[in-house]
């Protein structure tokens, strides 16, 4: 992907953890560029793989790093997943949920029973609490051929003293304690439903939005699903892959100069 015409930029588009934020820890180079940028009046999203949280706790969480923002304008995959599952499927019918308090609410939100029992399909994000039983349960019933709906492939997650598992730890454990016919899907990036909904929230083409993200095999790989153009800054996780490139790589927002 070639380098980024700004004249044409209207909007940003901003991945959490490793680009706003370290766990609690503001990255104050960021914070700084993206309030800069607000008041040039680009408008500007938060869009996060991270299921742990509601859109309102995101948001409190983006103000206390000295950002102020609208809650509509973040865009969470606990969100996005609820929506999913609320076009496939009757409401009312049993869904099993290994993960957050945020996502079964988003799915509880859209009128779906969270139970073990004639259940329609397996749910699966971060699970600070996951255990063996949940993951024996999950796979049982995914053997039988219902589907994966997982919130997110992020393996690690940034946090303010290095890293912890992310999602895709845990949906991974799942995936192979159920064997090779599992069906399945990815809501968060590399997918761009979040991203597609980023867009509707700010009425913007895709040709006037550039993704910024920590991750090439996440964020700059849907941006690039999305043929958009993206920015990786080294501020959160490392990044191996060497066939993945973003339009412009630079080593924290403080380095970005919009000509
Ligand atoms: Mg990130």
């Amino acid at each position: 992907m070639r380098s980024i015409d700004w004249k044409k930029i209207k909007g940003f588009i901003f991945d959490l953890d490793g680009v706003v934020y370290r766990g609690n820890k503001p990255i104050i180079t960021a914070t700084k560029k993206i309030n800069e940028l607000i008041k040039k009046n680009y408008k500007v999203t938060f869009l996060t793989n991270n299921s742990t949280k509601s859109q309102k706790e995101f948001c409190k969480k983006i103000i206390k790093c000295g950002i102020n923002i609208n809650s509509r304008f973040i865009i969470t995959t606990s969100v996005a997943t609820a929506n999913f599952i609320a076009k496939k499927y009757k409401k009312g019918s049993n869904i099993y949920v290994v993960g957050s308090r945020a996502l079964k609410n988003e799915i509880k939100r859209k009128k779906f029973k969270i139970s073990k029992k004639n259940v329609k399909a397996v749910v699966a994000g971060l699970d600070t609490n996951i255990n063996y039983e949940k993951i024996t349960v999950a796979s049982n019933i995914l053997r039988k051929g219902k589907l994966l709906i997982a919130t997110n492939p992020d393996k690690i997650l940034p946090n303010e003293k290095g890293f912890q598992p992310g999602a895709g730890s845990i949906i991974q454990s799942i995936i192979e304690a159920t064997g090779p016919k599992l069906k399945k899907i990815f809501i968060g990036k590399p997918n761009i439903f979040l991203i597609k909904e980023a867009l509707k929230v700010m009425k913007l083409n895709k040709k006037n939005v550039v993704l910024v993200g920590d991750q090439l095999e996440t964020d700059i790989l849907a941006a690039k699903n999305f043929n958009m153009k993206s920015i990786l800054v080294e501020t959160g996780v490392p990044n191996n892959s060497k066939k993945i490139k973003a339009s412009l790589k630079l080593k924290s927002l403080k380095n970005l100069f919009i000509e």
